[in-house]
């Protein structure tokens, strides 16, 4: 079988995260009752005009800066004209090459696990969502209109593809949707169709210089499903040419129940939308300065927070990949190094304890005094001045490790203080004590004992248990591990 080699172009509509919609005052939200937010601009009533919503233009331009594009001074609306229930105007507000998306040859740097790589945007657009065909119980089929006109930025790789492989397509996807996160355009929902994306799929022989024929494939709805659906695609097509068959271009969808594409359309002849400028919209015009304060403004970027916290933390690729994953686990973070916390032990308490229990009770980890957006969750009452107070009692041995899991558990149920919560069981590290508790349990074991010197060293473990029993767990453990092998040892 001769090598062959993989191309996807990506294309992403991801709905933007505004109040309302993209020409006018309607709600955006998920779900909901069937057209319970429309109005006759979205509904494309006659006489009804557009107003563009500037919260939207605003976040494809902080986009398209974070993706470093161009922005063009001037960028135009165009009508992409065509019949389909779900689009009740008749045409979609979009935009079109020839008059200047809203931001164009940018890239988007991605670490797979061959390093990083550099995957070409060819544009970020603004344009606005459609409605959605619900196929009715009883037969027959209705359309709800509130989701037409959400804003919707669609973004697109660059031609010829950058993406070679199931894994960068993943990868792809799953970074620029934890950019768009990072950024506050859009909450990253695939599953309830936030994020859409659509990968165009070709395979040819590793000697020829031209793309083979590209599918398009339809409803991805997780990172998994793109890898799975664009790996499928990649060996169906193989096997097509192998057996001397061609490779037809068509739309295939995604049954993510059998894992396998299947032919939903044959491309016809390109589809003549008659884009035209939409007469009833005026032209965007990016001035400089406010690019600059818009791109001035940006936070700082995930792949940006992860080099720096290898830098300036030390902390390993692994640690600080799970710190910044999210923004607000990652400022929480930075919260707690503020509030003069370890790196490394604030790391690990979050990454440990703190993770499993926000995972347990369903609840959410907010700074004190920062807005934040939990999404329903109730917030935790661990604060980083809490966990950073818990790593300090371990740190200057007042407890031991075991001892402040217990504590970390009660502080994030209760909020309380740590530090009163051990008063009078700190760690006792005195040595007089740990030598008669040691001995005191030598004396009551003669048994075990007996087996230690036999050269069965195994029962230590148990013997040094005795004296954590005897000291409600409070005496230094490394401190009694020694004690108790000195006084085994000098008196056989
Ligand atoms: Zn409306
Ligand atoms: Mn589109």
């Amino acid at each position: 079988m001769s090598e062959y080699r993989l191309s996807v172009g990506m294309e992403v509509h991801a709905e933007l995260r505004t109040q309302s919609k993209m020409f006018c005052r309607c709600q955006v939200a998920f779900g909901g009752e069937p057209n319970t937010r429309v109005c006759p601009v979205c509904l494309g009533l006659p006489g009804a005009l557009p107003v563009p919503n500037r919260e939207a233009i605003q976040m494809v331009l902080r986009t398209a800066l974070a993706l470093n594009c161009q922005v063009p001074v001037d960028s135009v609306f165009h009508r992409k004209n065509y019949f389909y229930p779900d689009l009740p105007k008749g045409f979609q507000v979009s935009q079109y090459e020839e008059t200047n998306p809203i931001g164009y040859h940018g890239h988007l740097m991605i670490h797979t696990s061959r390093g990083p790589k550099r995957i070409g945007i060819k544009r970020v657009h603004l344009e606005e969502d459609t409605g959605k065909i619900l196929h009715l119980p009883g037969g027959g089929s209705g359309v709800d209109y509130n989701r037409a006109g959400v804003p919707l930025m669609e973004i697109v790789t660059d031609f010829p593809p950058d993406i070679e492989s199931a894994e960068e397509a993943r990868e792809y996807v799953a970074q620029l949707r934890q950019l768009l996160v990072y950024l506050g355009v859009c909450d990253g929902k695939m599953e309830e169709g936030s994020l859409r994306c659509e990968p165009n799929i070709s395979v040819r022989r590793a000697d020829s210089e031209t793309l083979g024929t590209k599918t398009e494939l339809k409803n991805l709805s997780s990172f998994r499903n793109v890898f799975l659906g664009t790996e499928y695609e990649r060996r169906r097509q193989i096997a097509v040419l192998e057996t001397g068959g061609t490779v037809a271009q068509e739309t295939r969808g995604w049954n993510e129940a059998t894992e396998s594409s299947y032919l939903m359309r044959t491309k016809e002849s390109e589809q003549e939308y008659r884009y035209f400028p939409c007469p009833d919209l005026v032209p965007l015009h990016f001035d400089r300065a406010d690019v600059e304060a818009a791109r001035a403004a940006l936070p700082e970027l995930p792949l940006a927070k992860l080099q720096r916290y290898q830098d300036e933390f030390n902390l390993s690729p692994q640690d600080a990949q799970l710190l910044t994953a999210e923004r607000p686990w990652a400022e929480w973070f930075e919260a707690a190094v503020a509030a003069g916390g370890d790196p490394k032990a604030v790391c690990n308490w979050m990454n440990g304890d703190f993770a499993r229990l926000l995972k347990e009770t369903g609840q959410a980890a907010v700074i004190p005094g920062v807005e934040s957006d939990t999404e329903g969750r109730e917030p935790a009452r661990m604060t980083p001045e809490i966990l950073v107070k818990v790593a300090k009692l371990v740190a200057d041995g007042t407890i031991t490790g075991k001892k402040a899991k217990e504590v970390f558990e009660k502080a994030y149920m209760t909020g309380d203080d740590p530090a009163s919560m051990v008063e009078g069981q700190t760690q006792i590290s005195d040595t007089d004590f740990i030598r008669q508790a040691v001995a005191d349990v030598i004396a009551e074991h003669p048994d075990p004992v007996a087996t230690y010197r036999s050269g069965k060293e195994g029962v230590l473990g148990f013997l040094v248990g005795q004296v954590m029993r005897r000291t409600q767990g409070r005496a230094n453990p490394p401190m009694v591990q020694e004690e108790m092998r000195r006084q085994l040892d000098e008196t056989s």
